[in-house]
């Protein structure tokens, strides 16, 4: 079966093998993030929908699940934008829960959504939630993850410290650093109070490794992140980005050997693939390429998509 919805797994370093989930089917978010990795946002929005039914999800979940796979540790709401803005993030998490009852359902979020109690009781529905909090100062949080209007980086604060009191899972908080953006001294001290208050399970201190949406966005060294890691009592030291699978550091040798393991395993299209591995589109395309010279994998067009999978594997129509 051709999957669009569902992605990996892939190896994270905070949830281990972790299958995912797109509830979006498109780049849609609350923010423009400057080191979006998926590119400029489509269609920037506060405005919930099923913009995937859960339907069509939980058809493509049970699908994979039929195939008799190993289970992975975490099913991974998250995808090409905002998980929270997909109205049908209850159905989808309790769907998930019925068809992986002993694997942790995670969702990933930038936590702006967090303000409205309907989407924190959602959200409390999952084992564990893994938002994202890059500056608590207003003028840096507007720079580098660029809003909707009206989000503010305190409204986000105040919702994720209600989400603490009425949330029994793992809590991870991810802070990614841009040099000259949010790397002040100012925002450590803020983030430095609000982890205190937040108390998140685990709390990770990333910088980019690619190129983001926006020229002249750039990463912070490696002795800040190791000081800021140190200030906030960060988790293991790991470089990459938001949400971002081990497999973000891979050279090229190593990204070839994942895309034709990832391949053997089910059919994804590029972008599918960059998502699960954590890589650039345009690192796995070269890869798929060179794959596709070699005889390795070979590409199929099903509904205006290109995907690729081994050559041994045979697509469903
Ligand atoms: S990095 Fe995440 S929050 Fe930021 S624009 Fe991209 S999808 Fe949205």
């Amino acid at each position: 079966m051709a999957y669009r919805y569902v992605f990996g797994p892939v190896m994270s370093g905070r949830l281990g093998r972790s299958l995912g989930l797109d509830l979006l089917g498109g780049h849609i978010c609350s923010m423009d993030c400057v080191y979006c990795e998926v590119g400029a946002t489509r269609n920037l929005t506060l405005e919930r929908r099923p913009y995937v039914s859960a339907a069509a999800i939980l058809k493509e979940l049970a699908a994979w699940k039929a195939e008799g796979l190993d289970t992975p540790d975490a099913v991974t709401l998250g995808g090409l934008g905002e998980p929270t803005l997909n109205s049908d993030m209850a159905e989808i998490i309790a769907g998930a829960r019925a068809l992986f009852p002993d694997t942790v359902i995670a969702v990933l979020t930038n936590a702006t959504l967090m303000t409205d109690p309907q989407v924190r009781r959602e959200l409390a529905l999952a084992d564990a939630v893994l938002p994202s909090m890059d500056s608590l100062v207003e003028a840096e949080f507007a720079a580098i993850n660029r809003p909707c209007p009206g989000v503010t980086p305190q409204g986000v604060a105040q919702g994720l410290l209600a989400f603490r009191q009425e949330f029994t899972g793992k809590i991870f908080l991810e802070i990614l650093l841009a040099k000259g953006i949010n790397d002040s001294d100012e925002n450590l001290g803020r983030l430095k109070t609000f982890c205190q208050q937040l108390a998140p399970d685990r709390v990770d201190v990333v910088t980019m490794t690619r190129p983001g949406t926006v020229k002249g966005t750039h990463p912070v060294d490696g002795a800040v992140l190791s000081r800021w890691r140190k200030a906030l009592g960060a988790g293991k030291a790991r470089t990459g980005e938001r949400g971002e699978p081990e497999a973000g550091t891979l050279d090229e040798a190593r990204t070839i050997e994942f895309v034709q393991a990832s391949l053997a395993r089910r059919p994804q299209t590029v972008l599918q693939l960059a998502q699960a591995l954590g890589a650039s589109p345009h690192t796995v395309r070269a890869a798929v390429e060179a794959l596709e010279r070699t005889g390795g994998i070979v590409a199929r067009t099903d509904r205006g998509e290109t995907y690729y999978h081994g050559s041994g594997h045979i697509l469903e129509a």
